[in-house]
C-alpha cells in the first residue's frame, strides 16, 4: 500500500519579516534590489530621518535597560548622545537642532511612563510559523497589561498616525500573532506611539482581523515565490521613488525628483 503523508517532502517555508513582505508590496523591483540581486546594487546616501528614528529607538531601549530608579528624564541627554547616528544631515547646525528636538520628544514621552513598570520585552524578536511562512521580526516594546499583551511601536516621522494606520499595519498584526503564540497570552491591542506629538493610535484586533492580516501575508509570500521563479519583479513607480534607496540605479525611479537626504527632518519643510 502506498504510504502517504509520513514520508512526503516537507514544504519549504518562506522565511520573512514584515518589512520584507512590505518591501515587495511597495515595489517588487525594490524587493529584488534589496533581497535578490547579489551583489546588491549601490544604495543612495543615508537618510537623516532614518538616523533620527534609529537614535530615538536606541535611546528608549537603553533607558529601559537602566535600573528603574535611574529611569528619569535626566538620564536622556547622555543616552541619546551616546548612540546618536550622525548620517544624512545637511550640516552640524541642522543635526544639533534635530538632536534638541529629539531630546524634547523623549523627555516628554518618558515623563508619561512609569519607570517601575517593566515591559515584557524591549526590542524583542518574536517568531512564529504557519503552513507556508517562517515569520520573525523585532518589536519595539511588548507591554503586559492585565492578562493581555500589547504591541507598542514608536514612530518619529512628521505625519501623525491614525487608528486606521494601527489597524492596517501588517507588521503590528503579525507581531501580535507571534507574541501571543510565543508567550501564550492573548495579544490583540496594537499601538503606534508618535513621539513628536505624544499621541497614541491604537487598535484592538479580533481573531478575524488578525487572520486576515496573516492570510494577506501568506498571499504576498506566494507572490514573491512566484516572482522569484519567473525572475520578474516589475517596477511600481510613483512618489515613493523620490525616497527610494535605489532611485540612482532604477530607470523608472529617475523620472521622479530626488529628495535631499535631510529633507524629511528639515524644520522648514
Ligand atoms: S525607484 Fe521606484 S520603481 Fe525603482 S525600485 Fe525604487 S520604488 Fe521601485
Amino acid at each position: 500500500m502506498e504510504q502517504l503523508g509520513l514520508f512526503a517532502t516537507p514544504r519549504r517555508l518562506f522565511t520573512c519579516t514584515p518589512s520584507k513582505l512590505g518591501s515587495y508590496e511597495d515595489c517588487p523591483r525594490r524587493y529584488r534590489f534589496t533581497y535578490v540581486d547579489r551583489p546588491a546594487p549601490p544604495k543612495g546616501p543615508p537618510w537623516a530621518h532614518n538616523s533620527l528614528g534609529a537614535s530615538v529607538h536606541t535611546a528608549l531601549k537603553n533607558w529601559y535597560a537602566l535600573e528603574p530608579e535611574r529611569r528619569t528624564t535626566a538620564a536622556l541627554p547622555k543616552l541619546l548622545k551616546a548612540t546618536w547616528v550622525r548620517e544624512g544631515y545637511r550640516d552640524e547646525e541642522q543635526e544639533r537642532e534635530v538632536y534638541r528636538r529629539a531630546l524634547a520628544w523623549l523627555e516628554s514621552y518618558v515623563d508619561g511612563l512609569d519607570p517601575h513598570e517593566e515591559p515584557l520585552g524591549v526590542e524583542r524578536t518574536v517568531a512564529t510559523r504557519t503552513e507556508t511562512l517562517a515569520l520573525s521580526g523585532r518589536v519595539d516594546r511588548i507591554d503586559q497589561r492585565g492578562d493581555e499583551l500589547v504591541i507598542v511601536d514608536y514612530k518619529t516621522g512628521r505625519w501623525r498616525p491614525s487608528e486606521d494606520d494601527a489597524r492596517g499595519s501588517r507588521a503590528l498584526a503579525l507581531y501580535a500573532i507571534a507574541a501571543a503564540r510565543q508567550f501564550r497570552k492573548a495579544c490583540r491591542r496594537v499601538e503606534l506611539h508618535h513621539l513628536p506629538t505624544g499621541s497614541v493610535a491604537a487598535f484592538e484586533h479580533t481573531d478575524e482581523s488578525l487572520a486576515r492580516h496573516l492570510r494577506r501575508a501568506e498571499e504576498t509570500a506566494a507572490d514573491i515565490v512566484a516572482a522569484e521563479e519567473s525572475t520578474e519583479f516589475p517596477t511600481a513607480a510613483g512618489a515613493q521613488c523620490s525616497w527610494c534607496d535605489y532611485r540612482g540605479v532604477c530607470p523608472a525611479g529617475k523620472e521622479f525628483s530626488a529628495r535631499a537626504p535631510w529633507e524629511a527632518v528639515s524644520s522648514s519643510g
